[in-house]
C-alpha cells in the first residue's frame, strides 16, 4: 500500500458530484498530514485541474480583485482570502468582496446555481 498515488480518473469522462468528492478528499487530505512536499505538490495540481473543470461546466465568473484585477482566490482554514495576483489579504472592509467569492465558490461546489 502506498498512498503516494493520485488517482488519474479522466477529468472529462468524470460527473460533477466525482469531481467535487475528489476534490474535498484531496483538500482533506492537504489539510491533514503530507508525508512529503512533492506529493502536496502533486495533490495540489490535480485540485487544481479538478476546480477548473467543475469551474468550466459552470457559469460563473470569480470576482476581480480591486487591486490588481486577478480572479483567482486562495484561503487557509481560519485565514483571510487573498488574491493569488498580487497576495493582497481580504479583510472587513472587503466583505461585499468576501460575499461574491464565497458565492462564485459555493456556485461551483454545487455544479451551479440552483434551478435559477
Ligand atoms: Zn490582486
Amino acid at each position: 500500500m502506498t498512498d503516494s498515488e493520485v488517482p488519474k480518473q479522466e477529468l472529462e469522462e468524470m460527473t460533477h458530484k466525482e469531481l467535487r468528492e475528489e476534490w474535498e478528499e484531496i483538500v482533506e487530505q492537504i489539510r491533514g498530514n503530507i508525508p512529503s512536499d512533492t506529493h502536496r505538490d502533486k495533490l495540489s495540481e490535480r485540485r487544481r485541474k479538478l476546480w477548473s473543470k467543475m469551474d468550466s461546466r459552470v457559469d460563473i465568473e470569480p470576482p476581480a480583485c480591486h487591486e490588481c484585477g486577478h480572479k483567482s482566490w486562495s484561503q487557509q482554514m481560519g485565514d483571510a482570502k487573498i488574491c493569488s495576483g498580487c497576495g493582497t489579504s481580504l479583510g472587513s472592509e472587503d466583505i461585499d468582496l468576501i460575499k461574491d467569492i464565497d458565492n462564485y465558490w459555493e456556485t461551483v461546489l454545487a455544479g451551479g446555481k440552483a434551478n435559477a
